[in-house]
């Protein structure tokens, strides 16, 4: 019997590869006597595996040698906190572009230690959408600009990279890294928990331009001090070695799959289907994000009659399709379609939902 297509928002599905690596792997590491679990991570089978992750996350998203790459702990949350004690004196403005809730969130981390300014935002339609890039009001010497690139829950995707100049651009991509080519020299920081995108959750990667590591920043310990983690290497204290180890082995598996191009196409095809199968249902499902802001990586949708969503989701789980319910805050359903997602799962939601409206309209 095959597993159930799972589409989590995150933690999200692994692809079985991965997994059925790791629990091959499990008991004996590459002959090591032991799991990655219960190895040191300053030992040569640990190194070897992180630097690995490392030069195949560089390959994967073409990260210049002008970025560090960082694997850290805290979850993309708690960078939102260490981007302003990094990156602004204390006090200094800093531009926050908000588009959903996630945006939301990076405010409220950054406003003990930064004047926090919206930009720009989209609250008062329901984040439905993106605001014009000629209508953001970018302050006069903010420390960086920040946005998110994907919001999870509100389904809305920036489509472009946004262009501000010198200020450095942070951009949020949790739910959208690797998803697609992506010109990291564009931007001073991306940031993203691994849970979605990236395989296992634990696991937070910061990309940071270079030349960002010097800046003065505002006073704070070491472990919250992204240079003091870049010069040990990621390893100032215990980092997650299995989630890291993890997100290696995804790191192959997506290379192996064909690469950031290859990902693209396929969101592309996914998440076409599913919009078709929304669009096409004469208003039973709707999804009301404007069209050019819609997530290629969290359809969000409703049914006409939220009586029904209980049998919907009781039944599109009969049928090998799980964790469909919406988050909280939207309610309805939603369905997370991120890199270990395949076509075939896309395709069979598409198909359940016809199936479901034929029975139930
Ligand atoms: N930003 C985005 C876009 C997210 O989707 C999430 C988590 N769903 C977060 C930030 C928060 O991430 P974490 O739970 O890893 O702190």
């Amino acid at each position: 019997m095959s597993r159930p297509y799972n589409f989590s928002a995150g933690p999200a599905a692994l692809p079985e590869a991965v997994l059925k690596q790791a629990r091959e792997e499990l008991l004996d590491w590459n002959g090591a006597g032991a799991s990655v679990l219960e190895l040191s991570h300053r030992g040569p089978e640990f190194m070897r595996a992180a630097e690995k992750a490392e030069a195949d996350l560089r390959t994967l998203l073409s990260v210049p040698d002008d970025y560090a790459v960082l694997f850290l702990q805290g979850g993309a949350t708690t960078q939102q906190a260490l981007i302003p004690l990094n990156f602004a004196a204390p006090g200094q403005a800093a531009d926050y572009v908000l588009t959903g809730h996630w945006g939301a969130t990076a405010i409220k981390q950054a406003q003990p230690y930064v004047d926090a300014r919206i930009a720009a935002d989209t609250a008062d339609g329901g984040y439905r959408g993106l605001p014009m890039r000629a209508d953001w009001a970018l302050s006069e010497g903010a420390a960086y600009v920040h946005y998110t690139a994907n919001e999870t829950i509100h389904g809305v995707e920036f489509n472009e990279i946004p262009e501000v100049g010198d200020v450095p651009l942070i951009g949020d991509f949790s739910s959208s890294i690797a998803s697609g080519p992506l010109d990291v020299s564009r931007f001073g920081v991306i940031y993203a928990g691994a849970q979605k995108n990236l395989g296992p959750v634990g696991l937070t990667v910061v990309i940071i331009r270079r030349d960002l590591l010097t800046q003065t920043g505002q006073a704070r310990a070491p472990i919250l001090d992204y240079a003091a983690h870049e010069r040990a290497g990621s390893m100032l204290n215990t980092p997650p070695t299995f989630n890291w180890y993890l997100a290696g082995l995804m790191f192959q598996w997506m290379l192996d799959e064909g690469g950031v191009e290859e990902f693209a196409r396929r969101s592309a095809v996914k998440s076409q289907l599913l919009y078709a199968a929304i669009d096409g249902s004469g208003g039973f499902y709707r999804n009301t994000v404007e069209r050019t802001a819609r997530s290629r990586m969290n359809v969000v949708f409703s049914l006409h009659d939220e009586n029904l969503d209980a049998r919907f989701l009781e039944q599109a789980r009969a049928a090998g399709l799980i964790s469909l319910k919406g988050h909280r805050v939207l309610g309805g359903m939603r369905a997370s379609i991120y890199n270990a997602m395949p076509v075939s799962g896309a395709q069979a939601l598409a198909d359940f939902m016809a199936d479901f409206q034929q029975r139930n309209g």
